[in-house]
């Protein structure tokens, strides 16, 4: 079965509150790249790789004990999100986006397929696989060749090149933290899409949102320690509610 817009009807009184707010804030995890074909961590380990721990692969530590196996697993990665595309859900989003400018979307995915499905500014809570940065210097290295026989060196001091993700252990870049929770303090709403929201400080969010009077949504298959506090529970994928959300923002202006 497809899921349509026409499958997932937006209850009569979210439609009016998503009409009528300006400022939003969403929110997306793994959950949003799901229809797309990328695999979770634990899904991804297979083959080669499957007797690996993800946990033990995506770490500082990892890095320093063995940067060739953590960079080769990284390309092994990129590679599985190179085939992938953005799906429906992402390019809703998109367009929820030039309806209303003032969205800010904030995601705890690597993957590059919010950017890829046209979503600008995107608030990179846990970096993007797509780019390098130095493990010594930081700094990041665009252009670099990569290849899968090892990390190569930073042009700048000769340190190895990593990719520019948040491992375990590493805290959110402080930028993008400040960001997500100054979007947070003045958001009408709050959609939260595809994730557990388990994990602070990214569950925060939902708190400040809501203690700034925000209508909170959440999209997700089955229920979260958000569900229970959220002010509106579309229980399915992003795939298949936000561009049902999408349509009903477009009746509303036509
Ligand atoms: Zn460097």
């Amino acid at each position: 079965m497809t899921p349509t817009a026409s499958l997932h009807d937006v209850p009569e009184r979210l439609a009016a509150e998503l009409c009528a707010a300006d400022r939003w804030l969403v929110l997306t995890g793994a959950g949003a790249s799901a229809d797309s074909g990328v695999p979770t961590f634990r899904e991804a380990q297979t083959g080669l790789w499957a007797r690996y721990d993800p946990q033990q692969l995506a770490t500082p530590g990892a890095f320093v004990d063995d940067p060739r196996l953590v960079w080769d697993w990284y390309c092994w990665r990129r590679e599985l999100i190179a085939t992938a595309q953005p799906n429906a859900g992402h390019f809703a989003l998109a367009e929820i986006a030039k309806l209303k400018p003032e969205l800010r979307l904030v995601t705890q995915n690597v993957d590059g397929l919010h950017q890829r499905a046209g979503s600008a500014d995107v608030i990179e809570f846990h970096g993007s696989i797509e780019r390098n940065r130095c493990f010594d210097c930081e700094r990041p290295a665009a252009g670099v060749p990569v290849s899968s026989s090892g990390p190569p060196p930073c042009p700048e001091c000769g340190g190895l090149l990593r990719p520019d993700v948040v491992w375990f252990g590493e805290a959110i870049p402080p930028a993008a933290l400040e960001a997500a929770f100054a979007a947070a303090a003045k958001a009408e709403v709050y959609l939260s899409v595809g994730t557990s929201a388990a994990v602070y400080p990214a569950a925060g969010l939902a708190e400040v949102a809501a203690a700034a009077g925000a209508t909170i949504v959440e999209i997700n298959p089955t229920p979260t320690p958000l569900s229970a506090s959220a002010d509106h529970v579309l229980e399915g994928t992003a795939a298949a509610w936000l561009p049902a959300i999408a349509s009903t923002l477009v009746e509303a202006v036509s």
